[in-house]
């Protein structure tokens, strides 16, 4: 079977009965949305044209590659486009498919992460969605295992090499309930380095949980501030190393910007954004939050507090609102910085890691 990308806009000829069927088969399941275009093929170059509004009122339309005018023939033939993903239904069907497999009180999905743990007596590991699973911080700890489900593989051929290619899976592969060949792919890879990133994560949150809501606010978050501050040779280190690897999920942070049950995903370059938001500047101006979600109203607070000066929030967990995300966006798109900044619990972990500050959490 072809592997379909799941992306938006990718689209298939109906001449190509095989992709035609797997694409209507992903449709069936609900993966994506899809509309039919009625196409009109240039006879010079083979370019393909929706026969759009504009088509129709003129008769005709230049080509755009290699200039020829085209009129609208009698016989037109159909595409078949992905107008939506629907990652809902995607994680759904993927979260169905292996508790099947490891069976519920091993699987844990993480919710606002958009990932698997999996919690077995030999072993506990990530399984995470490329570009969908929000996991800088295991990623950058141990960026090579754990199983990866992957929409589009064009998406994860940057990162691809002979040593991890097995770890990566289509999310319509037939490996994904097959139980002896996953749990086969899952005895094959290394998880040492995960155990490394579940010991920090756990290590954070009891120590949260420990001391509280107002000594993390008022004393941790400062001292975290500081003590990146002292770490000047670890921070030029770290930023060197994200500028090497700068087009790879090491480097990149994925958010969600969509509205409820429609998820949108924006891909953040964490060395821009960590660059923007660990400017001194930016010190003044940080505010604390141990809330398990920052809100709207939130984010609307630490604006009021600051003026037209840019933010810093640092916040004990990731579920950070869509709708926040977006206007980091908008801000950033008009000042062409991150004049907003919020560093989560995954950027936390991220940075404790990297920049050696586990004694902060002891
Ligand atoms: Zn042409």
């Amino acid at each position: 079977m072809p592997e379909i990308p799941l992306r938006k806009g990718y689209s298939i000829q109906e001449s190509d009965t095989v992709r035609t069927s797997v694409i209507e088969n992903l449709s069936a399941k609900n993966f994506i949305s899809l509309s039919k275009d009625e196409i009109v093929t240039c006879k010079k170059c083979g370019w393909h044209f929706v026969v759009d509004a504009e088509f129709i009122r003129r008769g005709s339309k230049v080509c755009p590659i290699c200039q020829k005018t085209i009129t609208k023939p009698k016989n037109t033939t159909y595409q078949s486009r992905v107008t939506s993903v629907n990652y809902k239904q995607i994680i759904k069907s993927l979260d169905k498919n292996l508790r099947a497999i490891f069976g519920d009180s091993n699987l844990i999905l993480d919710k606002t992460g958009r990932y698997w743990i999996l919690n077995e007596k030999e072993r506990q590991s990530l399984l995470s969605i490329y570009g969908v699973s929000a996991t800088t911080s295991f990623f950058s700890i141990a960026n090579d295992e754990g199983i990866v489900f992957y929409l589009d593989s064009e998406s994860i051929k940057p990162i691809l090499n002979n040593f991890n290619k097995a770890r990566f899976v289509y999310v319509d592969s037939p490996l994904i309930t097959d139980s002896k060949g996953l749990r086969d792919l899952l005895n094959s890879l290394d998880h040492s380095n995960t155990l490394k990133y579940f010991a920090l994560k756990t290590a954070f949150e009891s120590y949260v949980q420990k001391v509280g809501p107002e000594y993390f606010e008022k004393t941790w978050a400062p001292l975290f501030i500081e003590s990146i501050k002292t770490k000047h040779e670890n921070l030029r280190q770290l930023y060197a190393r994200l500028q090497t690897v700068k087009d790879t999920i090491i480097n990149t942070k994925f958010v969600n910007i969509g509205g409820p049950g429609q998820p949108d995903f924006f891909l953040i370059n964490t060395f821009e954004y960590l660059q923007a938001g660990l400017k001194p500047e930016k010190y003044g101006e940080m505010k604390c939050y141990t809330k398990s979600e920052f809100t709207m109203e939130d984010f609307g607070k630490a604006l009021g507090h600051a003026v037209s000066n840019d933010t810093l929030s640092i916040v004990s967990s990731n579920d950070i609102h869509p709708m926040v995300w977006s206007k980091i966006f908008e801000f950033k798109n008009q000042e062409k910085y991150y004049k907003h900044v919020i560093i989560d619990k995954d950027l936390i972990l991220f940075l404790i890691h990297n920049l050696e500050l586990r004694d902060l959490i002891q």
